[in-house]
């Protein structure tokens, strides 16, 4: 067991509660997972030593919103958008067309070459959803795909209803033989709750088929408008309601009760040039928030958790130490997961070294690569 010192951090940030920052810091790994944190006068030994020379270490972030598996390209779209069409679900059709017509190759070097993109900004945990096969076929194949770059594999099969099918007939299919040929593949099931894409009704009946299959819940909810996502997402206990860009008073209410992270995807509102969620609202209230690049094709086609930190901090009104919580300790409550999104003992060494004093520099100079080096399970992978 080859233990890993780093010292010469000026700050760390831990995601732990019990001491969330520490200055003139050191960090021992063992075994692929931290062994030691504290003062870096009390460091103890280790076999390997790294100096971070005064830089910023934080754990890695978490992305728990992700749609990689796909083809095709919408630059059209973004096009049109910024000379004033506005932004629907509709143009997801565009790239189910394009998935299905690709090869399974192709579209597993799409996915890992996101991936990559991802590491080298720091994601060391991605969620990755399908939801752009919308046959039983293509959906099983997506998640298929996703689940060799991560565990955190997310069946969307209810992202948009395809062409030539009614939405019962769809619904059916969903939580019946889709829904079988997917579950072997998934973690959790998703649904896009949205006006042109599913109401609540059909919702409640996929989440709660996805739920009897033993998958999680997840919710895409009040994106491009107030709709029951974030309550049913609340009323079946599901992980995650992502998006809240638009809530009620009463949905602000159920997620502070309710244990329900809010998941917000700033690049989305970026994307599409809209109002971005009130995050402010949602954490005076005692939600637990994070933050989640929502990376596809359409509205949001950004890899980048350090942008979507900048977007929270200077559109969202988050402070920088909200921000790095919301994508780093929020993303993993967001995925059920306590082994990483934070530096403490026992969890996964999986880290970042910032070329930066601090992570407000994340926000402080935006679009610059900060990222110098990032750690995977303990071992330097960037
Ligand atoms: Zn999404």
């Amino acid at each position: 067991m080859t233990s890993v010192l780093f010292e010469g951090i000026g700050l760390l940030y831990t995601g732990d509660p019990a001491a969330e920052e520490l200055r003139d810091a050191a960090l021992v790994v063992a075994d692929g997972e931290v062994l030691w944190t504290g003062p870096s006068d009390r460091a103890p030994d280790a076999d390997e030593r790294v100096d971070v020379e005064g830089g910023c270490v934080i754990p890695g972030f978490v992305d728990s919103h992700a749609h990689l598996v796909f083809a095709g390209d919408r630059t059209e779209e973004f096009t049109a958008r910024m000379s004033g069409v506005p932004y629907s679900a509709g143009g997801i059709r565009t790239t189910v067309a394009a998935t299905r017509q690709a090869t399974g190759g192709e579209l597993a070097g799409r996915t890992a070459s996101l991936v990559a993109e991802m590491l080298d900004q720091g994601t060391t945990t991605v969620e990755i959803k399908s939801g752009y096969g919308l046959t039983i076929e293509d959906e099983r194949r997506s998640l298929e795909i996703a689940a060799a770059f991560t565990g955190e594999t997310t069946y969307l099969g209810a992202h948009v209803v395809p062409p030539g099918l009614s939405a019962d007939d769809y619904v059916r299919e969903v939580t019946g033989p889709m829904l079988d040929a997917c579950a072997p593949y998934a973690r959790w099931i998703d649904v896009f709750c949205e006006r042109g894409a599913f109401d609540g009704d059909q919702t409640r009946e996929i989440l709660a088929a996805g739920i009897a299959a033993g998958l999680g819940a997840r919710v895409h909810a009040g994106q491009l408008g107030e709709g029951p996502g974030v309550s049913i997402a609340c009323e079946l206990g599901a992980a995650s309601a992502d998006h809240c860009t638009h809530l009620s008073a009463a949905d602000v209410e159920a997620l502070a009760g309710s244990g329900v992270v809010a998941t917000l995807l700033p690049g989305a509102e970026f994307s599409t040039r809209s109002p971005y969620p009130d995050a402010r609202r949602l954490i005076d209230a005692g939600v637990t928030v994070a933050l989640a690049t929502d990376c596809n094709p359409g509205s949001s086609f950004t890899s980048s958790m350090p942008f979507c930190v900048a977007l929270a901090v200077r559109e969202m009104a988050m402070t920088p130490l909200e921000a790095i919580r919301a994508a780093t300790v929020g993303g993993a409550r967001a995925l059920r997961r306590t082994d990483v999104g934070a530096l403490r003992p026992g969890a996964r060494a999986d880290l970042v070294v910032l070329d930066a004093p601090s992570y407000t520099h994340l926000a402080y100079r935006p679009g610059v690569p900060l990222v110098r080096q990032v750690w995977q399970g303990g071992v330097r992978v960037v």
